[in-house]
């Protein structure tokens, strides 16, 4: 059995990754950049699966089946205990801390899977198409110290967002994602992209920060036909 993990920032702790829970269009100016009315739609979510997790630093491949690779990038929950049908008051006890992520995506192949009306899991789940930083321990009242999620493509700022601004809030989020599936200690929300979602060509280097927290999620696009 592969062994899927993050560290914890400044503690000896790894958290083992389990499922990889990702939000759709929780932004409104996403949603209205993706041709959508974010005020009659309301979030969902569909999953990566554990293979798509990426460590801080590592190359990403650029697949080798999509033409139209495009970043998003994502505030992401960390959980830490069991809970079904978790109300959004209680939602704060299952929070373990956070992480800044980017919800890789084979733009062609998602609008393809809309198009046929197919789930989205090859332009969503592929090997390394979810990386993500060191959790920061921390609860919902920790959420205060950050600010802007920032994405720098070779250097140049190309995505920016306040978690603030999400359509549904983190307690939210938690009550609906368990309504419906399970949440267990490991479990990972990337909580959707605020607007600015753009295309990755080989070559560059990200660079994404949520301000006020420690760590930047570093990584390099490589070609995947070597
Ligand atoms: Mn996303």
């Amino acid at each position: 059995m592969p062994n899927y993990s993050l560290p914890v920032i400044n503690g000896a702790d790894i958290f083992p990754v389990h499922k990889i829970i990702c939000i759709g269009r929780n932004y409104a100016e996403h949603a209205r950049e993706m041709g959508h009315d974010p005020d009659r739609e309301p979030p969902f979510f569909f999953f990566k699966p554990q293979s798509a997790l990426a460590q801080n630093g590592d190359d990403f491949y650029y697949p080798d089946f999509s033409h139209q690779v495009e970043h998003e990038l994502e505030l992401v929950v960390a959980i830490g205990k069991s809970g079904t049908k978790i109300s959004a008051t209680d939602a704060a006890d299952y929070v373990f801390g956070f992480a800044v992520g980017l919800d890789m995506t084979c733009r062609d192949l998602q609008k393809e899977a809309k198009k046929l009306g197919r789930p989205w899991e090859l332009g969503k789940g592929f090997d390394g198409s979810a990386p993500c930083t060191a959790i920061q321990r921390g609860g919902l009242d920790d959420l205060e110290q950050f600010g802007d999620l920032v994405l720098t493509r070779n250097g140049r700022e190309v995505q920016r967002g306040n978690w603030r601004d999400m359509v549904w809030s983190i307690p939210e989020l938690i009550a609906q994602v368990s309504r419906y599936i399970k949440l267990e200690p490991g479990d990972l929300i990337f909580t959707g992209t605020p607007a600015g979602v753009g295309a990755v060509e080989v070559g560059d280097q990200l660079e994404a920060s949520l301000q006020g927290f420690s760590q930047h999620l570093t990584l390099r696009v490589v070609s995947d036909a070597q």
